[in-house]
């Protein structure tokens, strides 16, 4: 595939999971890939080689997106790579938290935005200057968004406050969609249900993966491919009509 040949890319939070693989499959398609991480290191490397094996483009950078200044940070060492042009941004590294509502702490409630809202916020502020007619930007949402999941109770534990991280998100990108489109931006979300990622590891247990399953029509959990190949789709050309979208990738999850 050769639909992204000559384009560059970057993904947030690509040292695994959703982001490793959109990492991977945007290389695919022919883009130089910027493959940022927050930590791991080693293992953004990692996903470097494996495009690298493939006769892809890669080259792994860091900031920490939860920080004040992590935005700045990250869009200047983009900028120092890739000149003046940007021509995918996406915006996946994100942090969750499940608890009950009586438990959540105000630095919980502030570092979940940090790192969910104002990161990719700013960063898409930061990099506007490279950003350009025909680039493309998406952010990672998530059904929670739009739907309740769970047992809700106030006994329960649940995502609530990271619900609302991601219903801030789909606010913005119909906003950056109706700012940037007459610059020729499109803006778009992916909204996945429950992807097999570190994330989600509520369903390494038997339970988990029922109460996952039972909300889907398709009976197998979601992997990481399953967003990375959507996500390389509403990128390309083909997908040149589409923006201030948020696209379900949850396998007809709460039909
Ligand atoms: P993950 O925990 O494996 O990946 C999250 C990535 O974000 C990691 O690479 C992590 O290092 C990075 N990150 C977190 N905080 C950071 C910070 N302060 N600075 C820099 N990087 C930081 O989980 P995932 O499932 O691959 O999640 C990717 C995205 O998909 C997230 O936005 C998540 O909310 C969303 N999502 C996941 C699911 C799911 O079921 N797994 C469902 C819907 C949406």
């Amino acid at each position: 595939m050769t639909a992204l040949l000559n384009k560059t890319a970057l993904v947030t939070g690509a040292s695994r999971g959703i982001g490793r693989a959109t990492a991977v499959a945007l290389a695919r398609a022919g883009a130089y890939v910027l493959v940022h991480y927050g930590r791991s290191a080693q293992k953004a490397e990692s996903v470097v080689a494996e495009i690298q094996m493939k006769g892809g483009r890669a080259t792994a950078i860091s900031a920490d997106l939860g920080t004040s200044d992590g935005a700045a940070l990250l869009a200047k060492q983009v900028r120092s790579i890739v000149g003046d042009r940007l021509d995918v941004l996406v915006l996946n590294a994100g942090i969750s938290k499940s608890a009950a509502v009586a438990d959540y702490t105000v630095e919980d409630f502030d570092k979940l935005f940090a790192t969910n809202v104002r990161g990719p916020f700013f960063v898409v502020q930061q990099l506007l200057p490279v950003l350009g007619e025909g680039s493309n930007i998406v952010v990672i949402s998530s059904l929670v968004a739009r739907m309740v999941v769970g047992k809700p109770g106030l006994e329960n534990p649940s995502i609530l406050a990271y619900a609302s991280t991601k219903g801030a998100l789909e606010t913005l990108i119909r906003n950056w969609a109706g700012i940037l489109g007459p610059s020729g931006i499109r803006v778009n979300a992916v909204a996945p249900g429950v992807i097999d990622t570190d994330m989600s590891n509520f369903t390494k247990t038997e339970a988990g993966r029922e109460v996952a399953l039972g909300m889907q029509a398709l009976k197998r959990l979601g992997k990481p491919e399953d967003v990375a190949d959507v996500v390389a789709f509403v990128v390309s050309d083909g997908a040149r009509w589409i923006t201030g979208a948020s696209i379900p990738v949850d396998g007809g999850s709460k039909l």
